[in-house]
Parts: C-alpha cells; sequence; structure tokens
C-alpha cells in the first residue's frame, strides 16, 4: 500500500510540474510529455480538478480529429512566496499557482543583521498578501534566496562575505516565523532556474549562469537539472585564484577572481589608474562608479576601454574553466551594470572561447531577466518545495538527505 501510495504522490506532483511549465495542455499530450498512461493522468485529473487544483478552459484547434479538451491550474488555487536577501534590498515576490511572478515589495537597506533582513522581509510578505487580498491559507511554501554559501540539506547560510553573515539558520528561521515550508538557495543558482524556465535557456539542457557585480559565481545546470555539488558549494567560481600572490579577498584567500573583476575591483583599479598621470576623462570624475566609467568608454575614453576589458578578460579566464570542465551548450551573464557591458562582454567572450579547448556551437550571452531574475528563481524553488518531483530543481526538492 506504502508504494502504491508513493508513486500516486510521485505522479501527482509530476503532472502539477508539468501543468505549471505548460500552461494549457490536454490529457493526452501530458500522458505523451510524462511518458504516463492515459488512464494514470486522467485519474490524476480527475483528483486535482476534485481538490479545485485544476479545471478545464476549453478546447485545443486541431485540423482533424475531435478537439481535445484543454485543462489549466486553476490560478487561485495556490500561491507562493519568493523572497531575497540582496545586499542593498531586501525584496519580496508573490506567484501564481504556475509559480509565475505577479506582484513585488521591496525596501533598500544595506547590509542588515539576520534579525533585521527577517523582520524585513516578513513586514513586506504581510503588506504584500494584505495588498493582494491573498488569503495566508493559499500560500503553499516560500523560497528566499541569499547571496552566500548555502550548505545543502541544512538550508543553512555559512558565509555571506557581503552581509557579513556566517552560519546563519535561514530557512529555519523564516520557516517558523512564516509557518511554512521554506527552501534557500544561493542567488546564483536560484537566477539559473529563472533562466531555465522563463529566460534564454528554456531551448537548452546544460548551461552556465554567471553572475557578475559585487561578487561572482555560477550556477549550474547539467542535462536540466541544478547542480549544487555534494555539499552545496558547486560554482563558486570567484573565489578561483587567478593571481598567484594578489589581494585579500572577503573569504580570507588572496589572488581569487573577485579581487579582479567585481564592481569594488574595477573601481580600486579606476582609483588608482586615475592618479598615476593618464589622460582621461576619468580624471574629472568626482565619484567614479560603473556607470560613470560605462559612460566615459562608450565616448571612446582609452583609460575606461582598457579598465572594462581587463574585466572582461579576468571573467573570460574563469568562464574557460568551466567550459572546459563541464562543457555547457551556452553561458549566459547577468548581474549588474558590468555585466551587460559591451567592452566587458566581448573581452569575456574572446579570452574565454581562446582559452577554452572545444567551444563548438558554444554562445556567450547576456541574461534578460535582469533584476527579477532571483525573486522568480525563487519562487520557482518554493513551488519545488511543494511538488518535490519538479525536474530542475530536484536537488532542493523533496530528495534531501534524510527525507
Ligand atoms: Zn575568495
Amino acid at each position: 500500500v506504502r508504494g502504491a501510495r508513493a508513486i500516486r504522490e510521485v505522479n501527482r506532483s509530476l503532472v502539477l510540474g508539468e501543468l505549471g511549465r505548460a500552461g494549457r495542455i490536454s490529457r493526452s499530450e501530458l500522458a505523451r510529455r510524462l511518458n504516463l498512461t492515459k488512464p494514470t493522468i486522467s485519474a490524476v485529473i480527475e483528483e486535482l480538478a476534485g481538490e479545485g487544483i485544476v479545471h478545464e478552459v476549453g478546447l485545443t484547434e486541431r485540423a482533424t480529429g475531435r478537439p481535445a479538451r484543454l485543462l489549466e491550474l486553476n490560478e487561485n488555487s495556490s500561491a507562493y512566496l519568493g523572497i531575497h536577501l540582496g545586499e542593498d534590498e531586501i525584496a519580496v515576490g508573490l506567484g501564481n499557482a504556475q509559480a509565475l511572478l505577479t506582484h513585488t515589495e521591496s525596501v533598500r537597506m544595506s547590509p542588515a543583521t539576520p534579525k533585521r533582513a527577517f523582520d524585513a522581509a516578513l513586514g513586506l510578505v504581510t503588506e504584500l498578501l494584505r495588498k493582494e487580498r491573498i488569503p495566508r491559507s493559499r500560500v503553499r511554501a516560500a523560497g528566499v534566496s541569499v547571496p552566500g554559501l548555502v550548505e545543502r540539506g541544512s538550508g543553512r547560510c555559512i558565509l555571506a562575505p557581503n552581509l557579513g553573515w556566517r552560519n546563519v539558520e535561514v530557512e529555519a528561521e523564516l520557516a517558523a516565523r512564516l509557518g511554512l515550508p521554506v527552501t534557500l538557495a544561493n542567488t546564483t543558482h536560484a537566477a539559473a532556474l529563472a533562466e531555465a524556465r522563463h529566460g534564454i535557456c528554456q531551448d537548452v539542457r546544460s548551461f552556465v549562469w554567471l553572475y557578475v557585480g559585487s561578487g561572482i559565481g555560477a550556477g549550474l545546470v547539467l542535462d536540466q537539472r541544478i547542480e549544487t555539488g555534494a555539499l552545496g558549494f558547486a560554482g563558486e567560481v570567484g573565489h578561483c585564484a587567478v593571481e598567484k600572490e594578489g589581494e585579500p579577498c572577503g573569504c580570507g584567500r588572496r589572488g581569487c577572481l573577485e579581487t579582479v573583476a567585481t564592481t569594488s575591483a574595477l573601481l580600486r583599479k579606476a582609483e588608482r589608474a586615475v592618479r598615476s598621470h593618464r589622460a582621461s576623462a576619468l580624471k574629472r570624475d568626482k565619484k567614479l562608479s560603473v556607470q560613470s566609467i560605462r559612460a566615459a568608454a562608450e565616448r571612446g575614453d582609452e583609460l575606461a576601454r582598457e579598465l572594462l576589458a581587463n574585466v572582461g578578460e579576468y571573467l573570460g579566464l574563469g568562464v574557460s574553466y568551466l567550459i572546459n570542465i563541464l562543457s555547457p551548450e551556452r553561458v549566459v551573464v547577468g548581474g549588474s551594470g558590468l555585466a551587460t557591458d559591451p567592452f566587458v562582454l566581448e573581452a569575456l567572450r574572446s579570452n574565454a572561447l581562446r582559452r577554452a579547448v572545444r567551444t563548438d556551437g558554444l554562445d556567450i550571452v547576456s541574461s534578460t531577466l535582469g533584476e527579477s531574475a532571483y525573486l522568480q528563481g525563487a519562487l520557482l524553488l518554493a513551488e519545488a518545495r511543494h511538488m518535490p518531483h519538479t525536474r530542475l530543481v530536484r536537488d532542493f526538492g523533496g530528495l534531501r538527505p534524510g527525507s
């Protein structure tokens, strides 16, 4: 009996997962995609329809044969919460039954203590649910993204240098305070999930999502599955050494990629270069920023172009390691102003392709999701927590050690 019930549960979450991905779909198409029999699909659908989770929304248009009835998740049957605990802002997003981001609330705050960050997130959640008139009972789970190392299985953020956090029980604390199942992931892993479901990687099975901004990290999707590694820290390419000596890094080591290719690394180098007697428009710049350096580069300033290209070259070096080790179909670059700069991207692309051993058919492109990637990814974590057999996010779903 236990086995039969387990199989029913798996089929149910497979069907729910596919309905979430597909939007509108017929029973026979569900059967084909999931490789299940039509009677199995019909039994699951009947159960879900009885609970008000799925409803029929019309007929397929077919040139020949009988039109099939289309099914869809009832948008009001469940809701999910996404929470992003960022370096300078706390953001909360509301997702519908398909885990699509529908509304957001955020507040700007610089690195906060865990308690202040949780208080702010909870305040935003209350506000959002009240404004959108969503009863708490409709919310199934929450997903949380944090710019730090997240230990697999424990839901603990063991280190977030840019937040100043160490060993913070994010999952347990927020689960207790929200009264919901909560899944925590690194922001870059969350963004990779969003890119696979909603962004420019819907058509590939294996890709690398590289975050470039105040830090550097990679989300690795291999054969349509996010890979977090044995401990959960896969993709920390920002802490690979690229200089033998080099400057100290937030992780406690020296010469990491993060010491030469982040926003703050660029600004440090720019200040130094401006002080040495170089002719450059940046000399007149009272407050150097990524934006002002990018603007100068666009106007043809040699120094600004060199600085950006230098960041891109180092990033390309890091990306060449990832290409050689993982052989992805695509590399997506996302994050702040540096990730979309043409001078950074060009140098990144040419250095990565020159250094990697085989790059046939490989694209290196910018993400199109923008800032909402983290919240969209957090919603997918929540969905996976509620429906643990959602393929892409198996690592964050039900297959945890001990479950
Ligand atoms: Zn480091």
